[in-house]
């Protein structure tokens, strides 16, 4: 991408203008600086990375996580995500060709300059695309398929799989996930880690997980997290989570 492009990319973003406006503007646009103003809130962010749209309505999950909070989770927090990892690679042209879990897998080799954005946002944003896609309105009951087989062979049962589950992600002090992992015999281990960190920064693949942060439950759970992640079984979609199975199993490199 000639250099030129990829500064009026990163620009975007960063003041909230559409590639039109900015350049129907010019340079004028660069006097915006960081513009909060509502009329632009809804810009969408351009670069190498863009927020998925989700796969259902906002709604469609209630009453076990409300529209309010899945509207702000995914328009707001995982909209933040994209654009900051966006704001970081502007600097770092040779690494915005990569895909997300190129970038992710290639963490450790990152300069340094970059490590802290790429782990923090593009963490945020590998972990939110892959939690949007494997819930849904006609989710949860029990699991099916070479999943159900998966988790009964390292877990012994669902229930138990479930409790352990449970129980990690109450415990994950802070903000963080609780992950299952997948290693290359297929077998399945549950994963918690800080912040917006992902195991696919370690090398391992990601089968499904939970966002243990407040702000994914506490509008409508407060401070009973606990109960959310009860209630989190309820829209888990094990179709989409086999299907994510088969392709981990493929030893194909996804998010
Ligand atoms: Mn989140």
């Amino acid at each position: 991408m000639p250099r030129q492009a990829a500064t009026a990319q990163a620009i975007t973003p960063r003041i909230g203008l559409d590639r039109r406006t900015l350049l129907f503007t010019g340079g004028a646009a660069l006097a915006v600086g960081l513009c909060s103003c509502p009329v632009f809130a809804q810009a969408p962010a351009a670069g190498p990375h863009m927020l998925p749209s989700l796969p259902y309505a906002a709604s469609a999950l209630e009453p076990h996580i409300s529209g309010q909070i899945m509207e702000l989770h995914h328009t707001k927090h995982h909209q933040a995500y994209v654009t900051k990892l966006n704001q970081a690679l502007a600097d770092h042209g040779q690494l915005q060709s990569l895909s997300l879990p190129e970038l992710l897998v290639e963490f450790p080799k990152l300069p340094e300059t970059v490590r802290k954005a790429v782990r923090d946002n593009g963490g945020g944003h590998a972990n939110h695309s892959m939690f949007w896609s494997i819930m849904g309105p006609n989710g949860g009951g029990a699991p099916k398929g070479a999943v159900a087989r998966a988790i009964d062979e390292a877990y012994g049962s669902f229930d138990s799989f479930k409790k352990s589950f449970n129980e990690t992600g109450a415990k994950q002090f802070g903000s963080g996930w609780v992950f299952v992992t997948v290693n290359v015999k297929g077998r399945l281990s549950i994963a918690p880690r800080p912040n917006q960190d992902t195991p696919i920064m370690d090398g391992e693949h990601v089968l499904m997980g939970n966002d243990v942060w407040e702000h994914a439950y506490y509008l409508q759970y407060q401070n009973r997290r606990d109960e959310y992640l009860q209630a989190w079984w309820n829209v888990v979609d094990w179709q989409a989570v086999n299907d994510r199975y088969a392709r981990i199993r493929k030893a194909e490199r996804i998010i």
